[in-house]
């Protein structure tokens, strides 16, 4: 049986006349460039992930990099991140010149540690408390960071928050009151992704920053656009971060079935759980679930005893699975002006070294997934014989 990790086809099939709709509508209009239906992204982006605003942008990476900008972020620097992520949160830092200073993630959830966090702030000078700016908590595999204390901290220091809601748009955290906020709601940004893999996926590149404060909102949309304001008048140096049209219009279509999709990806989460415990298999680590609602844009699992043969053995049996991520950033060759040492993050180490992300798109059908339970019971049951 063939599973593979991800089956865009599988879905493209179930919206395809509504996509050659709305993709003739732009090409008839010959209007490629923002223009309305990235005015209607944006409002319903807004809407969905409760935030005032939402500014569309070329990518996840040009969200963080636009709301590192905005937040004045520049060279000298320092702003705060995890190790355990995509190199996009940090190599953004980078480009503005700042320098990334990292805390280790908790062991349960992949995100950052609060304590961690609160430690390293306690840990500076007042001069250093002044050069620090930003904390980036990113949101891994479709689950909240831990934002309440997060917040908290980030009042008490100063700090702007840019959450990397990359992996989790319309995941939600409960705070302690009872309030439900989504992701990108929390902090002054929020940043996602609309790369073909994320839950809400364009056909092609595409990111949007969505912020409750208008000031913010209006240095975005001037950065996206060379920081013009009017046209071809600079008080600001920006880029070209603005969004397609065409993009826009694929993504108005499919944010109307995002939530369905979202709920088949937690069926199959489910069903990997029940049918993990069954078969009782102690070499398996299952993710752990302790915020509000996980959107699952991936499922993986901690393999603590040779998850590299797993992996292979999978493979060969035509399963796709992946390793998010295998090198922890700060042990990245490119960071190795940061002065990190293999140990000063031991959670994200570990992790990079017995993660593997299993097949959990909505279209996997039960059998799939049986299969793929099926098989690592094999792997690990032939090693013991
Ligand atoms: C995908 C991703 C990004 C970057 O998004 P792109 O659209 O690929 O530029 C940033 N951060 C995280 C955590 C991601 O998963």
């Amino acid at each position: 049986m063939k599973v593979p990790l991800l089956d865009l086809q599988k879905q493209y099939a179930t919206i395809k006349t509504e996509i050659l709709e709305v993709t003739e509508e732009v090409f008839e209009s010959q209007r490629f460039i923002m223009g309305p239906k990235v005015e209607e992204l944006e409002k319903q982006i807004a809407d969905y992930c409760g935030c005032r605003f939402a500014v569309g942008v070329s990518s996840g990476t040009d969200a963080l990099l636009i709301s590192l900008m905005a937040a004045g972020v520049g060279f000298g620097d320092r702003v705060i991140t995890t190790p355990y992520t995509f190199f996009a949160t940090v190599g953004t830092i980078a480009r503005t010149g700042a320098r990334p200073l990292f805390v280790d993630i908790r062991d349960d959830t992949f995100n950052m540690d609060p304590q961690a966090l609160e430690k390293l702030l306690l840990s500076f000078s007042v001069e250093e408390r002044e050069i620090v700016k930003a904390i980036i908590p990113v949101h891994l595999y479709g689950q909240c960071a831990d934002m309440k204390p997060i917040m908290e901290l980030a009042r008490q220091f100063g700090l702007t928050v840019i959450e990397d809601a990359a992996q989790a748009i319309g995941s939600e955290y409960q705070f302690e009151d009872g309030v439900i906020k989504r992701a990108g709601a929390m902090g002054e940004c929020g940043c996602f992704s609309f790369f073909p893999s994320k839950n809400l996926g364009a056909f092609g590149d595409g990111g949007m920053v969505t912020t409750n404060d208008a000031e913010i909102q209006e240095r975005l949309v001037k950065l996206r656009n060379h920081g013009a304001s009017p046209k071809y008048y600079h008080a600001m140096v920006g880029g070209n971060f603005r969004l397609d049209a065409l993009q826009a219009a694929v993504l108005i279509v499919k944010l109307r079935y995002l939530d369905q999709w979202t709920r088949g990806r937690q069926e199959n989460a489910a069903l990997y759980r029940t049918l993990f415990e069954a078969a009782g298999l102690e070499e398996v680590r299952l993710p752990e679930e302790k915020e509000w609602r996980h959107i699952y844009n991936q499922f993986v699992i901690r393999v603590p005893e040779n998850r590299d043969g797993l992996k292979a053995f999978l493979g060969e049996r035509g399963i796709g699975c992946e390793i998010y991520y295998p090198v922890p950033l700060h042990m990245q060759s490119c960071f190795k002006g940061l002065g990190y040492e293999k140990n000063d993050f031991p959670v994200s180490e570990r992790t990079a070294e017995t993660s593997l992300a299993l097949p959990i798109f909505p279209e996997l059908t039960s059998e799939q997934i049986h299969y793929v339970v099926d098989m690592i019971g094999q792997f690990f049951s032939s090693k013991k014989t």
